[in-house]
């Protein structure tokens, strides 16, 4: 199953989904982003027309991505789940420096995981909203450093408790190659594991070889002007060995800017499957299988599984 801010759902329920999507971003450095630095209501106001277009386009769940103060907010989640009737899935887990608050710097492994735990035993706070997932980030790079070291081990025995999957935040092969090895060495299910914006490594053998021993491919970044060079990519990730049943596809697109006037410029959400999946087709990819990167591929990367 799947867990929602509504509630748990299976796989029929779960539909057509949208892996990695974003409803309200703010990047205030040191953890320092709080509820009083929006107004609720109007984030609601703007973002639900637009979800609401996204379910007429078909979709029936959309995972949103930010992280604790990042802004993650259960209580707008909720309640935009219950006014477009879309199925909305929010996280536990935390990103990467400078956004980071100071104690993350000296807390454990256990301890940051402990907190994460807590979450999907007894929800986000006094929510009643409960994580469906991990969400975490690694530095950019060619290594991971010791902080996001300790985050992605902590992210691993998250998992291991909670049968959560982790959705992580990977700059290019080299991060995701390491990550590996982290997880490799820890004796983790890499099954467990979602290389988000695996599009940004550029040697595909990388993609290859970790589809192969478990990891989900997130191919996440698929907005209007870009469908030429995704579909091309699609096509070479196939090309390359990668597995078709690894792959996931998602925009990243949306939001509520914390600080712009009003939000900003915020984008819509249904254009990959009014567009980008017509487009797909025409240029030579095949109907199922993209249909299959929108159900059955995000279904398993992200249903609980223990
Ligand atoms: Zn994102």
């Amino acid at each position: 199953m799947l867990q929602t801010v509504t509630g748990p759902i299976n796989e029929q329920e779960a539909g057509t989904m949208l892996v990695h999507e974003h409803v309200l971003v703010g990047f205030v450095e040191d953890g320092k982003l709080t509820p009083a630095d929006y107004d609720r209501q109007e984030v609601v106001a703007s973002i639900l027309p637009l979800l609401l277009q996204l379910k007429a386009a078909g979709c029936a769940t959309f995972v949103d991505c930010a992280p604790e103060y990042v802004g993650r907010d259960p209580y707008i989640l909720k309640e935009l789940s219950e006014k477009s009737g879309l199925y909305l899935i929010t996280n536990t887990g935390f990103y990467k420096r400078p956004y980071l608050p100071p104690f993350v710097y000296q807390a454990s492994e256990q301890e940051l995981s402990d907190m994460w735990i807590q979450e999907a035993r007894d929800g986000i706070g006094a929510s009643g909203v409960y994580p469906g997932y991990i969400k975490i980030a690694l530095n950019d790079g060619t290594a991971i450093d010791q902080t996001q070291q300790k985050i992605l081990r902590a992210a691993i025995r998250t998992s291991r408790e909670t049968a959560l999957p982790i959705q992580c935040h990977t700059i290019g092969g080299d991060i995701a190659l390491h990550a590996n090895e982290i997880m490799k060495q820890a004796g983790f299910d890499r099954e467990r594991f979602i290389w988000v914006h695996a599009q940004t490594g550029k040697d595909l053998t990388a993609h290859k070889q970790l589809a192969e021993e478990g990891m989900w491919i997130s191919i996440d970044s698929i907005l209007p002007g870009t469908y030429e060079t995704h579909v091309e990519l699609l096509k070479q990730l196939l090309a390359h060995g990668v597995s078709g049943e690894k792959i996931l596809i998602s925009q990243d697109t949306g939001w509520y800017t914390i600080g712009a006037d009003k939000g900003g410029n915020m984008l819509p959400y249904h254009h990959l499957l009014t567009d980008f999946i017509p487009y797909a087709i025409e240029n030579g990819l095949d109907a199922q299988w993209l249909k299959q990167c929108l159900t059955h591929n995000p279904y398993q990367a992200m249903r609980k599984r223990s």
